[in-house]
């Protein structure tokens, strides 16, 4: 069996129950980056042996994992913070467990989208999830076609980046599109900002961005 298991994006509280217990039982834990995740692990007792796992082993480190799997051991894979698989390394671990019939068992709990897009504002019945825009090559015509969609568009934008992608959206977007920006969820310094892009604009000239960002944009309503 595996098991991926969201852990906190901030609050050390926002840690579950069963997460905790399902750590503690499990034969290895695999972890985005070891350092990290090791004061989590003290924090709530576990003493689980932990591996890496990230983006740059994944590929080689699937079909080792798997075969441990395989021969009866369970594993836990945790990412830095939020759910494993969300814009973070996971993907690949699952599709091949399940190509080899192993049992897979995401454990609902902490992402950062989610609080995000519930405390917007904005309509969350029907939303989509564009995860980061990419780099440099398709992301013109990403935020374009972003702006054509009717349902809610939530994405993840680092400080650096977040006021030269706000002006990418505005001639696509419109100024007047409503939009929620929330910073450092569940952190000491967690605010949101709510209004419009050209608002948004201002706001941030005047408050540098810092710490971590979600963006929450209005879908099209001229569709
Ligand atoms: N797996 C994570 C999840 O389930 O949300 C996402 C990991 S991704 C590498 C990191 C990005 O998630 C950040 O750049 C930011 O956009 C968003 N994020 C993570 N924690 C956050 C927080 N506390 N407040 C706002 N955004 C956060």
């Amino acid at each position: 069996m595996i098991y991926l298991i969201p852990t906190p994006i901030g609050n050390l509280e926002d840690m579950t129950l069963r997460g905790i217990r399902v750590l503690k039982e499990v034969d290895l834990i695999l972890a985005e980056d070891t350092r990290t995740s090791q004061k989590l692990l003290n924090h709530y007792d576990i003493a689980t042996p932990m591996q890496s796992f990230h983006m740059h082993n994944e590929h080689h480190k699937v079909s080792q994992i798997l075969q441990r799997v395989k021969h009866g051991d369970t594993v836990a894979l945790i990412s830095d913070a939020g759910t494993p698989g969300i814009s973070d390394p996971g993907y690949l671990l699952v599709r091949q467990a399940l190509k080899l019939e192993i049992e897979v068992c995401c454990l609902p709990g902490a992402t950062a989208l989610i609080p995000a897009l519930v405390q917007s504002g904005l309509p969350s019945d029907r939303f989509v999830f564009e995860g980061f825009l990419p780099q440099k090559k398709g992301r013109q015509a990403r935020i374009q076609q972003m702006a054509e969609e009717v349902r809610t568009v939530v994405f993840y934008e680092s400080p650096h980046k977040l006021i030269k992608t706000l002006n990418q959206m505005l001639p696509y977007f419109g100024g007047e599109r409503k939009l929620s920006v929330a910073r450092e969820l569940t952190k000491k310094f967690e605010s949101q900002y709510r209004g419009s892009l050209e608002g948004a604009l201002d706001f941030f000239e005047q408050h540098p961005p810092k710490g971590e960002f979600v963006l929450v944009v209005e879908g099209n309503k001229k569709k």
